[in-house]
C-alpha cells in the first residue's frame, strides 16, 4: 500500500514523499481510512510505530477543507501526557502540513509563561496541542472556545491516566462539541482504557497493532 492509496490532500501526500516515507506504517494503514470516514478509533500502538502521522495526516486533512463554524478556536485538540510529546506532536503537524495553506498550530504546556500563551490563544488557532493541567486553567478561565472542535486525540491515553489526568482529561472533553470525532492511542487497551473510551468515544473502531 502506498500513500497515494489512502485518499489523503495531495499538500500532505507531497509533504510525506519530500520527508521520504515510502509506504504507511501497519498503524497508519489500518487507522487513517477509519478516521477519513470519520469513525472514532481507539488503538494500541507503540512510540516508533508512526502512531503520530496515523492521526496528524487525518487531522490535517479534515483542515484542508474550511470549517463553517464561525470562531478562532481550535478545529484539532491533541491532549498529551508530557511537555515533550506535546512538542512533537507540534513539530509532526507543521511538518507534514507545510504545504496546506495557513495551519497555525499552537502549544499550551504547563511551565511556561501565561502571557505568551493568552496571546498566542487570542488568535485563530487550527491545530492545540496541550498538558490536560494548563489547559484546564486555560478553559476555567475562559480562555479558549471550543466551537470549531472537530477532533480530540488522546495520545499515550494510559501515560495520562498513570500521571493522574483522568478528571482533567474528562472535564476538557465535556467541554468539546458532542459531535466531535475522538480518537485514543494507548501502548496497552486494557479495562481501565476501557472505561474511559465507553465514556468518550462513539462506537469507536479498535485498532491492534
Ligand atoms: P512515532 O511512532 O509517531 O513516534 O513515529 C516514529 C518515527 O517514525 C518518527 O520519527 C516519524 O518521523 C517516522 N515515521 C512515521 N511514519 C513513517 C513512515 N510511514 N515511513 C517512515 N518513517 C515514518
Amino acid at each position: 500500500m502506498s500513500f497515494e492509496d489512502l485518499n489523503l490532500h495531495p499538500s500532505i501526500i507531497k509533504a510525506i514523499n519530500e520527508l521520504g516515507y515510502t509506504s504507511p506504517t501497519p498503524i497508519q494503514q489500518q487507522a487513517i481510512p477509519e478516521l477519513i470516514q470519520g469513525h472514532d478509533v481507539m488503538a494500541s500502538a507503540q512510540t516508533g510505530t508512526g502512531k503520530t502521522a496515523a492521526f496528524m495526516l487525518p487531522a490535517l486533512h479534515r483542515l484542508a477543507t474550511p470549517t463553517k463554524v464561525q470562531g478562532r478556536g481550535p478545529r484539532i485538540l491533541v491532549l498529551t501526557p508530557t511537555r515533550e510529546l506535546a512538542l512533537q506532536v507540534s513539530d509532526a503537524a507543521s511538518k507534514y502540513g507545510k504545504y496546506l495553506s495557513r495551519i497555525k498550530v499552537v502549544s499550551i504546556l504547563g511551565g511556561m509563561s501565561y502571557f505568551l500563551q493568552n496571546k498566542l490563544l487570542s488568535q485563530t488557532v487550527d491545530i492545540l496541542v496541550a498538558t490536560p493541567g494548563r489547559l484546564i486553567d486555560h478553559i476555567q478561565r475562559g480562555r479558549i472556545d471550543f466551537s470549531r472542535l472537530e477532533m480530540l486525540v488522546l495520545d499515550e491515553a494510559d501515560r495520562m491516566l498513570d500521571m493522574g489526568f483522568v478528571h482533567d482529561v474528562e472535564s476538557i472533553a465535556s467541554t468539546t462539541p458532542a459531535s466531535r470525532q475522538t480518537l485514543l492511542f494507548s501502548a496497552t487497551l486494557d479495562s481501565t482504557i476501557d472505561k474511559i473510551a465507553a465514556r468518550l468515544l462513539k462506537s469507536p473502531k479498535r485498532i491492534q497493532v
